[in-house]
């Protein structure tokens, strides 16, 4: 989850000399982290204490299938450490991000996760040891005592892994495979982030070196001339490489199917999502789904096409914003007034937790010289209450970032006032969702109050950009990620120029390229090479269901009654209690079903109608 949230907002990471020291920034733009632990001193006496305790578990190891009572016991102290763990990291993790050079802050995050390790190597039998119990046995445990109750979903989640767990042997032979497993990740991240040759190029009289920062940067600019410099000759690198991309990402895939066949699952994709009890039906429908919509995706790309008055859309038209961005300014005290507006439907007890988000100190709201770049929000404090760091620098992105910060901390306040400690922590796959649909309702309610054409330009094209870039565009990447692993399991080899192949025609189609929408030139087909999420295991697609679900969850709170609400606040309510799909289902966003998907798709043609209206209403 904490991995998820960092990977969409490292994205924003901008590294400038900041002259502002932390002790300069008033208190009250200052997370509160006494709430957690009044000093270091009372800190370090409960990490001696929690340090102490960890010997606890020993008395239980080898003896768990002898009573449900001993079962019990070992698992209410394991989780009682686990919820003091969680503390103690949320501590030294913020204060350390607070001021990276500061190297007492580092020291005591690091001795913290020495700690961390050692409870983690202490309790590692129990899971194990339930597995080797058996079904049977636990299971008349669970019905014969009640005090096991609690802890029978989590039970029989570390059961049902069971048909995929080998010998002790071969377990132990698996393990050992990590010593090579990442290499083709770690060559693929230290060539293409350190060791390629990227061009120079000249844009405005100066030279620039066009890596991948300074790629994202230009191919947005208003400028065709700078785009069609920058686009061939960024993917133009990567096309000389494509060999070596080629070898490294087979590597990759086959080290998918080695340990995919060797837990005995069907498929690739099927190891990827049963961790996450997510269906491999999920992902194949949001394929399926997304194919059916792509009339949609031309629409929007012929109305780009017009708004930025070109005779041909291509490749490199994609990124530039359809809109000039708008001057627009937005204190941090305006911030909190117009995320508490705009949240209000959602009812009073979300307001309160909202409202003391920021009376209590939870957010740390400026940078500052050394804290960390990007925003997160931290929900692990379970009996404290969430934390977030922005790096708030009063546009619009940043009040959009507060109010997604905002999402995944009511999401932690509402589990974990909610759900008993072992269920509290909600899965990667819903995570995103609370989040954008806060976006969606800040949209949504700065679009109800402006007048102003410009704004209202500027927001229903950010919201068509939002569309593009996160469903299609991932679902793009979801179909590629399914089909190369599909030619491995058919035994087939890939080279670079095929995975190229592959691509371009995905694209192609994607964008409309045979019906002459977007032209998408064959370089382009190496795009897949600076793709970094390749190596993650079927991913992103989560980026394109989130925001599919949470449109849909956002529509009905807009438009519908007391009930809507209250069947989103269920979903904020659920953490893991059951699995991510029945969670979105009781919530009425059944991603099994077209009903979320159509919903998406009515907002994205709503959205296109209404440019069209105050385009069109320029010209009278
Ligand atoms: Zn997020």
């Amino acid at each position: 989850m904490k991995f998820f949230v960092l990977l969409v907002l490292t994205l924003f990471f901008s590294t400038f000399a900041l002259t502002v020291s932390r002790s300069e920034i008033p208190e009250k733009y200052k997370w509160n982290l006494k709430d957690l632990y009044p000093s270091v001193e009372v800190f370090k006496q409960k990490r001696d204490s929690f340090e102490k305790r960890i010997g606890l578990l020993k008395q239980f190891q080898g003896k768990l299938g002898k009573s449900p009572e001993l079962l019990k016991k070992c698992l209410d102290t394991y989780f009682d450490l686990h919820k003091e763990l969680d503390r103690l990291m949320t501590y030294v993790s913020l204060r350390a991000d607070e001021d990276l050079s500061n190297s007492e802050n580092q020291k005591l995050k690091n001795e913290t996760f020495n700690v961390a390790r050692k409870f983690s190597e202490e309790s590692s039998f129990i899971e194990p040891e339930i597995i080797s119990i058996g079904e049977e046995k636990i299971n008349s445990f669970v019905r014969e005592y009640q005090g096991l109750k609690l802890y029978k979903l989590y039970l029989s989640r570390i059961l049902k892994e069971k048909k995929h767990i080998l010998s002790r042997v071969e377990e132990a032979l698996l393990a050992r495979t990590s010593l090579m497993s990442d290499t083709p990740y770690q060559t693929y991240s230290i060539f293409s982030y350190t060791d390629m040759p990227f061009p120079t190029v000249k844009i405005d009289g100066k030279e620039v070196y066009l890596n991948q920062a300074a790629y994202t940067k230009w191919r947005a600019n208003p400028d065709i001339k700078v785009r069609n410099l920058v686009f061939p000759k960024f993917f133009g690198t990567y096309r000389k490489f494509e060999n070596t991309f080629g070898t490294l990402l087979y590597s990759e895939v086959k080290k998918d199917y080695f340990y995919a066949t060797s837990r005995k699952y069907s498929s690739c994709l099927e190891a990827a999502l049963y961790p996450n009890e997510v269906p491999v039906k999920v992902y194949t429908n949001l394929i399926k789904q997304i194919n059916a919509n792509l009339p949609s995706l031309y629409r929007y790309l012929r109305l780009r096409k017009k708004m930025l008055g070109l005779k041909d859309l291509t490749y490199a038209d994609l990124y530039t914003p359809l809109v000039k961005s708008v001057d627009v300014n937005y204190s941090y005290e305006e911030a909190q007034k117009i995320i508490e507006n705009a949240l209000k439907p959602l009812g009073q007890e979300y307001e309160k937790y909202l409202h003391r988000a920021f009376v209590e100190r939870w957010i740390d709201v400026y940078p500052n010289r050394g804290k960390r770049g990007g925003a997160y929000s931290s929900g692990n404090a379970y009996d404290v209450h969430p934390y977030i760091l922005l790096n708030y620098n009063n546009d619009y992105e940043s009040l959009s970032t507060l109010a997604h910060e905002l999402g995944h901390s009511m999401h932690s306040m509402f589990s974990n006032t909610y759900q008993p400690y072992v269920y509290s922590d909600y899965t990667i796959f819903v995570a995103e969702v609370a989040s954008t649909f806060n976006e969606n309702m800040l949209n949504h309610y700065l679009l109800t109050h402006t007048k102003d054409r410009k704004m209202k330009l500027f927001l229903l094209g950010h919201l068509l950009e939002n569309i593009r870039q996160t469903i299609f565009r991932q679902a793009m990447f979801a179909e590629f990620e399914l089909e190369i692993h599909k030619r491995v399991e058919n035994g087939e080899a890939l080279t670079g120029k095929e995975l190229s192949d592959i691509y371009l025609k995905l694209v192609r189609k994607y964008y409309g390229h045979d019906k002459g929408i977007c032209r998408v030139d064959d370089l382009y087909g190496i795009e897949w090479a600076y793709i970094p999420h390749f190596y993650y295991n079927f991913y992103v697609y989560q980026y394109a269901t989130s925001l599919i679900a949470s449109t849909h969850l956002a529509q009905k709170v807009i438009h519908g009654d007391k009930r809507d609400v209250e069947q989103y606040l269920g979903f904020i309510k659920s953490g893991c209690s059951d699995t991510p799909i029945n969670i979105l289902r009781k919530a009425g966003a059944d991603l099994e079903t077209d009903v979320p998907f159509k919903t998406t798709m009515r907002v994205f043609n709503q959205t296109m109608d209404e440019i069209e209206k105050l385009m069109n209403e320029k010209k009278k």
